[in-house]
C-alpha cells in the first residue's frame, strides 16, 4: 500500500503552471500503524490478566466470601497473573529504554566464553525444571566481542531461556561459541531438539507480541517480546541473528558478530 502527500506549487507562466509534489508517505504511515499497533497489544496483554484478577475479588467478596479453599485456589491464580504482568511491565521497560538510547555502537570489549559460561549458570535452575541438559561447546581462550556486556548478557539469557522453555521435549540444548579465524566474524549458537517453528512464522518471531503459539507462550510466562529485545539490542552491535528450524528436529539461534 503506497501512500503520499501532494502540494501543488505554481512555477507561474501565462497557463498557470504547477508542479505537482508526491512526498511518500507510506513509510511514516507504516511506523504510526506500528506505534498504534504496539499500544494496542501492550494494553490488552496487561489487561487480560487485570480483567481476571478483578473476577476473582468479585468472587472472594461475594459468592466465595467462606470458602477457604475457593479462597486459596483464587489468590494463587492472582498471584500468577500479578507476576505475569510484573513479567510485562519489565520487558515493556526495557524496549523503551533501549529505545531512548543513542544511536551509538557499544564500545566495551566482552568475553564471550565467561559471558556464556555465566548465562548459563543462571539458568540452570530453569533448565533443572524444564529437564534440560545444557552443553557447553566454548573455546578454552578468550573470544571478545564489542559491545555492552549487560546487553549481550540479555540477549543470550532469552536465547537460551526459550531453548530451555520451548525446546525442552529434545531433553537437551547446546550453546556453542567459535570464530574461523581471527579478524573473521563471531558466531554463538543456540540449539534445541525440540517440536521446531513451521517455516512460515520463521521470519516474524522477532516481531513485538509475535507468537507462534499464545497458550503455549503464556503457559511458558513468555510476555512475547523477548525476540524483540534480542533483535533490538543486537542491531545496536551491528550484529545479526538468523534462525534456523525444521518442525519435529529443534531450532537454532546463531548471532554473528562482525569482526573486531
Ligand atoms: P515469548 O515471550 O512468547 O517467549 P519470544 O519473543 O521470546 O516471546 O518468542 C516469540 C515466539 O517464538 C514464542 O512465543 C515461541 O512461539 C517462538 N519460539 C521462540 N524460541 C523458540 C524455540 N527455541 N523453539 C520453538 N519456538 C520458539
Amino acid at each position: 500500500e503506497r501512500a503520499y502527500r501532494v502540494a501543488a506549487m505554481p512555477i507561474g507562466g501565462e497557463g498557470g503552471l504547477y508542479v505537482l509534489l508526491f512526498r511518500d508517505q507510506s513509510e511514516a504511515r507504516r511506523i504510526d500503524r506500528m506505534r498504534t499497533d504496539f499500544i494496542a497489544n501492550a494494553s490488552h496483554e496487561l489487561r487480560t490478566p487485570l480483567a481476571s484478577i478483578a473476577g476473582f475479588i468479585e468472587t472472594l467478596r461475594g459468592p466465595a466470601r467462606n470458602d477457604a479453599k475457593a479462597r486459596d485456589n483464587f489468590l494463587q491464580i492472582m498471584q500468577k497473573q500479578t507476576a505475569r504482568m510484573a513479567r510485562l511491565i519489565d520487558d515493556l521497560l526495557s524496549l523503551s529504554r533501549l529505545e531512548a538510547k543513542p544511536y551509538v555502537r557499544p564500545t566495551e570489549r566482552v568475553d564471550l566464553g565467561r559471558l556464556l559460561r555465566e548465562v548459563s549458570d543462571s539458568l540452570s535452575h530453569l533448565a533443572t525444571e524444564t529437564g534440560v541438559a545444557i552443553k557447553l561447546d566454548l573455546p578454552e581462550a578468550p573470544l571478545e566481542v564489542t559491545g555492552n556486556r549487560d546487553e549481550l548478557v540479555q540477549v543470550f539469557a532469552n536465547l537460551l531461556e526459550n531453548a530451555c522453555k520451548y525446546g525442552s521435549s529434545g531433553g537437551r540444548v547446546t550453546l556453542q561459541a567459535r570464530r574461523e579465524k581471527p579478524g573473521a566474524e563471531t558466531a554463538v549458537t543456540v540449539t534445541d531438539f525440540g517440536p521446531g517453528i513451521p517455516q512460515e512464522h520463521i521470519p516474524r518471531i522477532t516481531e513485538r507480541f509475535y507468537r507462534v503459539d499464545v497458550e503455549t507462550s503464556r503457559a511458558q510466562k513468555g510476555t512475547g517480546l523477548g525476540l524483540a529485545i534480542v533483535k533490538h539490542i543486537l542491531t545496536r552491535h551491528g550484529a545479526r541473528l538468523s534462525i534456523r528450524s525444521k518442525v519435529g528436529e529443534g531450532s537454532s539461534f546463531t548471532v554473528y558478530f562482525p569482526p573486531g
